[in-house]
Formats: structure tokens, C-alpha cells, sequence
């Protein structure tokens, strides 16, 4: 299925998502992986066979999800403060 060594992970498989990315839509917010996977930037994805999975990931997209932001400033001190 890959034209390339070592092929890419099986789309079912739990590394699925290290798979080569082909087109990228980062603008659209979603790529298409080698293994026939899209994945979306809030880490959903699409499976080939037509499943999807909901996001699982935390990420810094998300605004409804602010502890770890809030935490990392703390942790800064601003010189301009
Ligand atoms: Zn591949």
C-alpha cells in the first residue's frame, strides 16, 4: 500500500497517526495520512473504513481547556510586569 520502507502504520493500528502525512489543509484543519487516515487538528480522526474518533488529545487549539496555559504562566516571570 506504501511506496515507501517501512511502510506506514495500519490504519487500525494504536501508532496509527505516525503515518506520513500526504496533504496537509492545515488552514482547513486537517491532514490526510499515508495510511488513509485524516486527522484533524483538535486530534480527531477519520478512519478509512468510515469510522471516526473523537478527539483524544488535549491541545493548544481548544480554548475551553485553559489549566495548562494558566499553570505555564504562572511559572513565567514577564519581564514587563
Ligand atoms: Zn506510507
Amino acid at each position: 500500500m506504501c511506496p515507501h520502507t517501512p511502510p506506514c502504520p495500519d490504519p487500525s493500528g494504536p501508532d496509527r497517526e505516525a503515518a506520513r502525512t500526504i496533504i496537509g489543509h492545515p488552514e482547513q484543519g486537517w491532514s490526510l495520512l499515508c495510511n488513509g487516515i485524516v486527522v484533524f487538528e483538535d486530534t480527531g480522526e477519520l478512519l478509512p473504513d468510515g469510522d471516526a474518533i473523537e478527539p483524544h488529545r488535549p491541545t493548544d487549539l481548544i480554548p475551553a481547556a485553559p489549566i495548562r496555559r494558566r499553570s505555564a504562566a504562572a511559572t513565567t516571570h514577564s519581564p514587563a510586569a
